[in-house]
């Protein structure tokens, strides 16, 4: 597989170099990795499947994970086990400062103080909790959520639920053809009514990035708070969340080289101390009687029961591999992988791509004029490419993109343009093979 394209002499100190270090400053993004040898700090990538080599273009369903990760969780497991905020003996000890600094880290990396993140087991359960322990007690009949057309299921369905029960209603800002969100419908939208906006930062169909911050800013001038769900927007790119100025951000760490079942709300500390807790047990306590509790300080009047320590453990390790090769340049390299993808997709007769928004992330969805996406996908995973077919967890979404499903090519900077290139020929021979 060639990587013609980016063959640039190895950097002095490896190839991870440090964050803003000289070289960043000296060349620019994406001019220090050499990201032909990056793809090699992912075992599951050397791996074949069908007897060919894998092509995994499917990392915004889950990413795979670097060696570091894997060995993180590994040597917690082999030397550290316990649990956490519990024991006083040694292990005890070392699994919380683990657990603790994996918080820290995740803090820092998106600039947040370590006490309003709230650890979770994804974005899924993040949104939840503002659903439950914000929105449930709040809202009434009359009030307003304002979501968009793009969301994920989880940044619909909890607020579907929210509606049932306080008689709340669901308003959607619409998309306009080249699949961005329309600010005129949104600013529009914004009435008195709306007492909760909830958005992603990055669609995990159409790529398309929203200007989150000036929408926060807008929505917070006119009272109502917001939810954005970044769970595509931290693995590709800086995400400052004291900058974006939102009142709720939920991630996940399976998308961002960490395990699955990590993930973290942040809020702010205003919220976090009015909300009551969603889930009660051990942990979210200072002190339990039998005729009543108090809870602990958030974030872990949030955080009941034994949590995924290992997973979290993994976390801080993919908090420290990214932060290593730095997310501007990552978000770099994947515009260069998306723009060769773009740019071989556009010879493809009869090829659509859905979503075309400026400075959109790369994640591509496509189908294929008389090819149904899933046989396509099926084809495709027989020769060694992995893309995911289907709604994408979007229903709403596949409704106005009139398609009942489409193939999702999404990349990241662990690709390389040769696998890019091995991708369009199988594409090709899969397609004469539907014809
Ligand atoms: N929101 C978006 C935009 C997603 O892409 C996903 C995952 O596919 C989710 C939410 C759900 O995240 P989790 O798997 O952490 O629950």
């Amino acid at each position: 597989m060639s990587e013609s394209r980016e063959l640039r002499p190895h950097p002095p100190f490896g190839h991870l170099p440090a964050e803003g270090g000289a070289a960043l400053e000296e060349g620019g993004a994406a001019a220090e990795v050499d990201w032909s040898r990056i793809r090699g700090d992912f075992p599951l990538l050397a791996r074949e499947v069908h007897g060919k080599p894998l092509v995994y273009f499917d990392s915004a369903n889950t990413g795979q994970k670097p060696a570091a990760v894997i060995a993180a969780v590994d040597d917690f497991y082999r030397r550290h086990n316990a649990n956490v905020s519990r024991a006083v003996h040694q292990l005890g000890s070392e699994a919380t400062e683990a657990y603790e600094g994996s918080r820290a880290k995740l803090a820092r990396f998106i600039n947040v103080r370590v006490d309003d993140l709230v650890l979770t087991s994804g974005t899924t359960f993040a949104i939840n909790l503002v659903a439950y322990s914000w929105a449930l007690p709040r809202l009434k009949a009359g009030d307003a959520i304002l979501i968009t057309r793009m969301e994920h299921h989880a940044n619909i369905v909890p607020w579907q639920l929210v509606a049932q029960r306080t008689g709340a209603r669901i308003e959607v800002v619409e998309l306009l053809p080249d699949g961005s969100l329309d600010l005129d419908m949104l600013r529009a939208k914004m009435t008195g009514d709306v007492k909760l906006l909830a958005l992603a930062h990055v669609s995990n169909v159409l790529g398309t990035v929203n200007p989150v911050a000036d929408i926060c800013r807008e929505a917070r001038r006119r009272g109502i708070v917001t939810v954005v769900d970044g769970s595509q927007a931290l693995p590709h790119r800086p995400v400052d969340i004291a900058a974006i100025g939102c009142d709720f951000y939920a991630l996940t760490g399976h998308k961002m080289c960490a395990p699955t079942g990590t993930g973290a709300l942040w809020a702010r500390r205003e919220h976090l101390e009015a909300m009551p807790p969603f889930i009660g047990g051990g942990e979210m306590i200072k002190e339990v009687r039998l005729d009543g509790t108090v809870f602990n300080d958030p974030p872990r009047k949030f955080e009941a029961g034994t949590p995924n320590i290992s997973g979290f453990v993994g976390l801080g390790a993919a908090v420290d591999y990214l932060s290593a090769l730095g997310m501007a340049r990552i978000e770099a390299r994947e515009q260069a992988l998306l723009a060769h993808l773009d740019e071989e997709f556009a010879k493809v007769d009869g090829l659509r791509v859905f979503g075309h928004a400026p400075g959109k992330a790369a994640v591509v969805s496509f189908a294929i004029d008389g090819v149904h996406s899933h046989d396509l996908a099926t084809l495709l995973d027989l020769e060694g490419m992995a893309v995911r077919s289907g709604q994408h967890c979007a229903h709403p979404l596949l409704e106005w993109l009139g398609v009942s499903a489409t193939c999702r090519a999404s990349l990241a900077f662990y690709n390389t343009h040769g696998e890019i290139e091995a991708f369009m020929a199988a594409l090709h021979k899969v397609r004469k093979l539907l014809a």
